[in-house]
């Protein structure tokens, strides 16, 4: 019999194939299982309409079958069956349709990660086959074909016998190594698992002989060995039932089964699409975060289906950074299960399918948060700062999706531990009040002791309290909220003064003009300004900044790994109703030594206030010690 070759191309990939890493290859029983599905939807159909079909949808199957004996393992259909022409056709060329996406020079690595999450195909048998064989006859054919491979070196075809149409692969596995037990697939155990993990909702049965003890009829000792057939997948996905036949506990379970979380997840959302792209979702929010969620190692995804056939079991791209916490699975009939279609066409439907999934994930959201405020808190700690990167991101690029998600700590809670909305926020503003304030620190009781946070609420006004390193970063990013725009108390103009008042507060700061001059020089480039300000009420002295970089910002970036060190442009405020301002014009006429001790001494204490650490602690110490006694 005369043996045919592959085509140069077929055997680059079935070498890449055959290196690929052993936890990739068990995906050869879920493209073979995929395949057989398709040849019996095929003859499925036919039947609808051709009466000489002479099958109803329940006597289509597939069956595998594991003789240990003979190291094989048979997956049998009754689908539709191949010709000689397709025969040739179809597994002449290895992966015809898949081949494109090798032709690039890849490296052999990144394939073998290829052939893991897509699968290849038919050819996927030779990562556990050394010898394979095809037995089919197509439906309307009297004869049947057997098409054997023992890999690289070619293939052969001939006629053979077969009463039925449909196709039987026989798998002559591999010999077991030290690292890789192809015998494995010859475990009922494992046969099932691998189909219950790819092929659960495979719409025809997937049966496998099993063996079963049981008592003998009439005998309560004695024990007889029965073999039957077993269906190992479920056949309807839950992701396909009608909501209403769905219990609250269904949902739960499947997650909880799925994702290893003993913690019931805070929301699920069940939808079906039929618009541009057809798919069924069904994503989860968890109650808490993975321990790995804020690390590098963390890795985004949904598990992907192609009508009811795993394909990827984590497609990142399928969510946006922003609600990377999200888990679940997208089925879509418009998808197919071949590798270079997947990467190169279907990429326009993901990201049609992506882009729907995350406005459904937002306003499902956006509805916890109305309807169920004890959960959504529960959501904000575990994930809230997921939220607030994605508000800064992208240079805003989400901020306008994100924003009435947020919530922050804030003077207009009950409690410490309370959020607010902006929207919530905003709805309590005061007439007259210009401005969204904030104070960041490091926590609550931080940013409420703040002198500048204490003036602006006994305005009267409330005050955000910006906690996280994020928070001002994600604010600063949205600039406005309805149109109201953001201010830090301890930055710039806090609008809370009348003219006449800033007039007279200018008057005074050039009257002093030549003591702040002198403060600053004294405090040697530390400071860009020394000037009187209407933020402090009790308190001597603070520190602001001019500019867009805030202190907070300064100190959240400056711990950063990388990247160089930043500075805010710093200014250091006096209360012109403080003493202690009396005191610095008496010095700046009697004792000017005195005055850049003391201007020292009065930046040292801001940046106290501001919870930034001072440069030299012994000599502060000293310096204040030396004051007591004198
Ligand atoms: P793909 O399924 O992605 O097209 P494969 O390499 O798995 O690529 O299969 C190539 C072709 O061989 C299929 O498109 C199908 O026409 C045919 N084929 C494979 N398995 C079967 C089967 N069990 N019954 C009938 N035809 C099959």
């Amino acid at each position: 019999m005369e043996q045919k070759q592959f085509q140069a191309e077929s055997k680059r990939m079935l070498d890449l194939m055959i290196h690929s890493i052993y936890t990739h290859k068990e995906i050869f029983l879920r493209e073979l299982i995929s395949n057989a599905s398709d040849a019996i939807d095929k003859l499925y159909f036919r039947s609808l309409t051709d009466s000489s079909v002479g099958m109803k949808r329940e006597d289509f199957r597939i069956e595998i079958r594991a003789d240990k004996d003979a190291r094989t393992l048979t997956i049998t259909d009754n689908g539709i069956g191949m010709t000689a022409e397709e025969l040739e056709q179809n597994l002449g060329v290895i992966a015809h349709s898949g081949s494109r996406a090798f032709k690039t020079e890849n490296t052999l690595d990144e394939n073998t990660e290829i052939i893991g999450q897509f699968g290849v195909g038919f050819y996927s048998a030779f990562m556990v086959a050394k010898r394979v064989t095809v037995r089919t006859k197509a439906f309307d054919s009297d004869t049947a074909y057997e098409w054997q491979s023992e890999g690289v070196e070619g293939y052969t075809i001939d006629t053979c016998e077969k009463d039925t149409a449909g196709t039987e692969i026989v798998l002559e596995l591999l010999d077991d190594t030290d690292d890789e037990k192809y015998s494995e697939y010859l475990e009922e155990f494992r046969i099932r698992q691998l189909v219950k993990k790819y092929s659960d909702y495979i719409r025809f049965p997937v049966q496998m002989e099993i063996e079963r003890t049981q008592n003998k009829e009439g005998s309560e000792t004695e024990t007889e060995t029965v073999r039957e057939m077993a269906t190992l997948n479920s056949m309807t996905p839950m992701w396909k039932k009608n909501k209403t036949e769905l219990t609250e506990d269904d949902y739960t379970n499947f997650y909880q089964e799925k994702y290893f979380d003993y913690t019931a997840p805070l929301l699920h959302i069940h939808n079906r699409s039929e618009g541009t792209v057809t798919y069924n979702s069904l994503l989860y929010v968890p109650a808490r975060a993975p321990y790995d969620y804020y690390t590098k190692d963390f890795e985004k995804g949904l598990t992907l289906y192609a009508n009811g056939v795993m394909i990827m079991e984590k497609c990142g791209d399928l969510l946006p950074d922003h609600f990377s916490f999200v888990r679940g699975l997208v089925d879509s009939e418009d998808l197919s299960l071949n590798i270079s279609r997947e990467m190169l066409q279907h990429d326009r439907q993901l990201k049609l399918i992506a882009k729907s999934l995350e406005k459904s994930i937002k306003n499902e959201l956006a509805k916890l948060l109305k309807t169920d405020r004890e959960k959504y808190n529960a959501f904000w700690k575990a994930f809230g700062i997921q939220i607030k990167f994605g508000v800064y991101n992208g240079f805003g690029a989400n901020k306008e999706l994100l924003q009435d998600l947020l919530m922050f700590h804030s003077s207009g809670c009950d409690d410490a531990e309370g959020f607010t909305t902006l929207a919530e926020y905003v709805s309590r503003m005061r007439e007259e009040q210009k401005y969204i304030y904030y104070a960041a620190g490091e926590s609550v009781a931080r940013c409420a002791a703040l002198p500048a946070a204490e003036l602006v609420r006994d305005k009267g006004f409330e005050v955000l309290y910006l906690t996280e390193n994020v928070d001002e970063f994600a604010i600063q990013m949205l600039a406005k909220y309805q149109d109201k725009e953001f201010k830090n108390v301890s930055a710039g103009d806090l609008g809370l003064e009348s003219d006449e008042d800033k007039t007279a507060l200018e008057e005074k700061n050039n009257a002093a003009k030549d003591l702040f001059e002198e403060m600053q020089k004294a405090l040697n480039g530390k400071v860009k300004a020394v000037r009187l300000s209407g933020r402090l009420k009790n308190h001597a002295v603070c520190l602001s900044s001019d500019g867009n970089l805030s202190l907070e910002m300064e100190k959240v970036l400056n711990t950063m790994p990388t990247g160089e060190k930043v500075q805010a442009e710093r200014v250091l405020e006096l209360n012109p109703e403080h003493p202690v301002f009396a005191k610095l014009q008496q010095l700046y006429a009697d004792d000017k030594d005195k005055l850049a001790q003391y201007a020292d001494l009065l930046y040292q204490q801001a940046l106290l206030i501001e919870g930034m650490p001072v440069e030299d602690p012994v000599a502060l110490s000293k310096m204040i010690c030396d004051l007591m006694v004198q």
